[in-house]
């Protein structure tokens, strides 16, 4: 049997983007609760942000042109607390003043406590020049009205939720969220819970990818429907995908993807719809499949499908290199790159691979990257241990010292 050539995955990439054209459908979502999704609309600021010139200081509001020496002895005629607006300044006044409380018309400065000395019963000496505009915070420094603070394809973190809320937005449009059948393919799978340790027959092995596919599935937006374990039987494989197919934007498996007797996907996605398998170029990872399965109702379009490598470690690189990317495209995502940054190395890989490799890592505390001893797909205590991979070209072997391309786990997982 002659091996298909791999695939580089700069290759297989914008093919699979391709296929992932946003989903239809659009949900208003408390701005509570739209975290991490995906925008379907900008978002215009209605107000100017902050909607007045007001203090960065507990202090004295006054004149600039009254304090142009140390030791101006001003009237204190007002207190303008946040959240009240004081009256009018006149020459020789000065208004006692806290944090976010609006200037009053006439003061252009403020002058904070610990600079000026208060004199009995209601004066105030400014102990130091001050210049206009010291301690002012201006009206629109942070968002200037019609400005569009967000946009549609943008996805929603904690700041930006804090951002809409600061224009008055307590709902927000964004994408549907996809819905996404996973199931595990191995009939030497169990699961924890139904088998104890002590009792697995020989040759079982706890599901682990059902766990955080599932997890990582939910941290990018989709609704996910778990269909469990699937036997290694053509039938039920075919029947399992059916099923899903009919309910969701996606069907997701691992396992059975090569082209082995025991790996029944191929076929099954092949008696439904369309498949592309792919050898790709990288490593942990190798085999991958894309697909569609036609649906029931042929109306209702078809059903993405995708399937990823049995082998733990495989399985998590390539859903981070490839389903990540393709679900947050089907929310409209604008952006699915991930960022690589430059680190140095504090290992040596001497072994250069043919395939592309992703190496879990742990940064140290002098700003180096310490290697973990085990690549091995199946270890996925690398992946727990680790705070990323290298990213390092097919090819290529690692000096200690050499700069390398890093991928955060904390930015890959989010
Ligand atoms: P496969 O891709 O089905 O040939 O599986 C490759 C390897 O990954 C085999 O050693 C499987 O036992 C293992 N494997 C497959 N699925 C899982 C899973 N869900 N959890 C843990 N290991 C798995
Ligand atoms: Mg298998």
């Amino acid at each position: 049997m002659t091996r298909p050539a791999l695939l580089s995955l700069d290759e297989a990439l914008p093919q699979l983007l391709a296929h992932a054209k946003p989903l239809s459908g659009v949900q208003r979502v408390s701005t509570f609760e739209a975290d991490g999704r995906v925008l379907a609309q900008d978002v215009t600021a209605g107000l100017q942000v902050p909607p007045q010139d007001n203090s960065s200081m507990d202090g004295y509001a006054v004149r600039a042109s009254d304090c142009l020496q140390a030791g101006a002895l001003l009237r204190v005629t007002q207190r303008i607390p946040a959240g009240t607006q004081g009256a009018p300044l006149g020459v020789g006044e000065a208004a006692r003043i806290f944090t976010g409380a609006p200037i009053p018309e006439g003061a252009d400065a403020v002058v904070m406590q610990e600079d000026c000395e208060p004199m009995e019963p209601s004066y105030v000496k400014v102990l130091k020049p001050t210049p206009a505009g010291q301690w002012i915070r201006r009206s629109g420094e942070d968002v200037t009205l019609g400005s569009k603070v967000l946009l549609t394809g943008d996805r929603l973190t904690p700041a930006s939720l804090g951002l809409a809320a600061s224009i008055g937005m307590a709902q927000l449009h964004v994408a549907a969220r996809p819905r996404v059948a996973l199931f595990s393919t191995g009939d030497e799978l169990v699961m924890p819970g139904d088998v104890a340790p002590q009792d697995m027959a020989a040759g079982s092995i706890y599901n682990s990818n059902r766990f955080f596919l599932r997890a990582m599935l939910q941290r990018l937006g989709c609704k996910v429907t778990d269909l469990g374990i699937v036997p290694d039987q053509r039938e039920a494989t075919v029947q399992a995908l059916r099923d899903a197919a009919a309910g969701h934007d996606l069907v997701l498996t691992s396992g059975g993807v090569s082209v082995g007797e025991e790996d029944h996907i191929k076929p099954a996605v092949q008696a439904l719809g369309t498949l592309n398998l792919w050898q790709l170029a990288i490593k942990p990872g190798k085999p991958f499949a894309y697909g569609q399965v036609n649906r029931a109702d042929p109306t209702a379009g078809v059903c993405h499908f995708m399937g990823l490598p049995g082998n733990p470690v495989s399985s998590f690189v390539t859903f981070l290199l490839l389903v990540r990317p393709f679900v947050l495209a089907l929310q409209g995502l604008k952006n699915t790159d991930i960022t690589r940054t430059a680190q140095t190395a504090n290992f040596d890989w001497l072994r250069a691979d043919k395939r592309r490799e992703f190496l879990r890592v742990k940064r140290n505390a002098q700003g180096g990257l310490d290697l973990f001893a085990n690549q091995s797909s199946g270890v996925l205590t690398s992946a727990v241990w680790g705070d990323g991979v290298v990213d390092n070209p097919a090819g290529q072997t690692i000096a200690k010292g050499d700069t390398v391309q890093f991928i955060s786990f904390a930015e890959w997982l989010s």
